[in-house]
């Protein structure tokens, strides 16, 4: 017998009965359940905005997890799709039927992409798409080892959380066949002085030699955001990224970037990786953006040599969900509003302010020592008082960082929050006097965390 309330509509149940529910019921992810108590219980959004059970309004300072690229007012064109797709057909397995909209976006995806990049898959994750991909690459190649960096996040399953380097000393459940670099960040071996060119030599050098170290023909893949996003939006040079590029020519090991965060259009770019001209993946993983998170949904994109290898070899890695029909016509349509309204442009044209207000933020607030922004897609790095550099992975969330974090939410801002870095990424549809209303919002948090660390 099932509480007489479940058959109810939704939006009858009070705040407390939610609540309620909450604290016997719910569990949450990366931490600690009881944190679940203390989350907003938002109601509904439009445009950049949520808003909750208690009338606050708040901007959508990070996107949520990076991925509310289109906002929260789902146009008619997203809306008629999707009801489209669930009137005509809501799902066939896709391991035993094919359609119309799984050919559409494969082919529109390898449209979008540049080189090679010809054959696509749909699971319906981040962390999916790179189990996928890691998997590929493996049966592609005949190797095991996958190398991938410590500024990284990849995704919660097996071998996506065996590529992740973030959490690793928390999570890391010790899978074989896994090699961790150290990328080249923006402060690598700073402290030695030599000019950025010598750095990334040595970086190079030093990647290379672990490569020969573990034989390289035992490496499948080189795993890489193409800008660490979680990391703390690290864009890298590129002469580095050409060289990790030569050496997985060399070795003959596969480049896989992951795109999960900065695909479609977040970096002011279709891909993140485009921050690297010329710089090519053989394998390309995405998810977030390409629905703007209306529904799960990820791809795989491999190149033209691995798509026929895989025409006689079964890729290896499925799911109930890939190919979901109304997913691929939320992500579908989606994608072709993008392009008909022209985000990315929209986004170049926005992020010159962005990187003002980002700048701006690192001037005068005495809290922040450092900043990077790109399109729209930012972090501020939090100093400490004594002038002591907290190293990048350590465990920066104080009592401090707390009052910072409340007061982001008092002040209007709703955004994820892994200190020591402060992320900033709205909706790609924020205007410039958005954007403005948010950095006010800012300053006045930022205001809290200078006077918390006692600057
Ligand atoms: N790769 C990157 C770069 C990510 O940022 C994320 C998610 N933050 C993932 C993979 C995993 O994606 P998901 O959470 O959709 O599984």
């Amino acid at each position: 017998q099932v509480d007489p309330r479940h058959f109810q509509p939704l939006n009858t149940w009070t705040t407390e009965e939610i609540k309620n529910a909450v604290a016997s019921h719910v569990m949450t992810t990366w931490s600690p359940c009881k944190a679940k108590n203390d989350l907003p219980i938002i109601t509904h959004s439009s445009h950049i905005y949520l808003y909750d059970s208690d009338g606050n309004e708040y901007i959508d300072w990070t996107s949520q997890a990076v991925c509310t690229n289109s906002g929260h007012s789902l146009s008619q064109h997203v809306k008629t799709a999707i009801n489209d797709q669930v009137d005509n057909l809501h799902f066939v397995y896709g391991g035993i039927a094919m359609t119309e909209i799984r050919a559409r976006l494969s082919s529109l995806i390898s449209e979008l992409l540049p080189g090679d990049l010809v054959g696509c898959l749909f699971p319906s994750s981040g962390s999916e798409a790179n189990e996928a991909a890691i998997t590929m690459a493996r049966r592609y190649s005949g190797r095991p080892k996958i190398l991938s960096f410590y500024r990284s996040y990849h995704g919660g399953t097996k071998n996506s959380l065996s590529a992740t380097g973030d959490f690793r000393r928390h999570y890391q459940q010790g899978s074989a066949d896994f090699v961790k670099a150290f990328n080249f960040t923006p402060n690598f071996f700073e402290h030695a002085g030599a000019d950025e060119d010598e750095r990334v030599r040595s970086a190079l050098l030093m990647l290379e030699e672990q490569i020969i170290s573990e034989n390289p023909e035992s490496i499948a893949s080189i795993v890489v955001e193409s800008i660490p996003g979680s990391a703390g939006v690290l864009t890298m040079p590129l002469a580095y990224m050409q060289g990790v590029r030569a050496i997985c020519d060399k070795y003959g090991i596969l480049l896989h970037i992951d795109e999960v965060m900065c695909g479609f259009g977040r970096t002011g770019e279709m891909w993140g990786f485009q921050t690297y001209p010329g710089v090519l993946p053989d394998i390309v993983t995405s998810a977030k953006g390409l629905s703007s998170s209306v529904a799960p949904i990820s791809f795989v994109a491999v190149n033209e040599r691995m798509m026929e290898f895989f025409e006689d070899n079964a890729p290896g890695w499925g799911s109930t969900f890939q190919g979901h029909p109304v997913a691929m016509a939320a992500a579908y349509a989606n994608l072709t509003e993008m392009l008909t309204t022209n985000l990315v442009g929209h986004v170049q044209s926005v992020a010159p302010a962005f990187y003002e207000h980002m700048r701006h933020c690192a001037e005068v607030h005495p809290s922040i020592k450092g900043f990077r922004a790109l399109g729209l897609y930012g972090a501020l790095d939090i100093a400490t008082p004594d002038g002591e550099q907290p190293h990048e992975v350590h465990e920066a969330r104080t009592a401090a960082t707390n009052k910072y974090f409340e007061a982001t939410r008092q002040n209007g801002l709703l955004g994820l929050f892994r200190p020591p870095h402060i992320h900033i990424a709205p909706p790609l549809i924020i205007s410039e006097e958005e954007i403005q209303e948010g950095f006010d919002r800012q300053h006045r948090a930022l205001s809290v965390l200078d006077e918390e660390l006692g600057f």
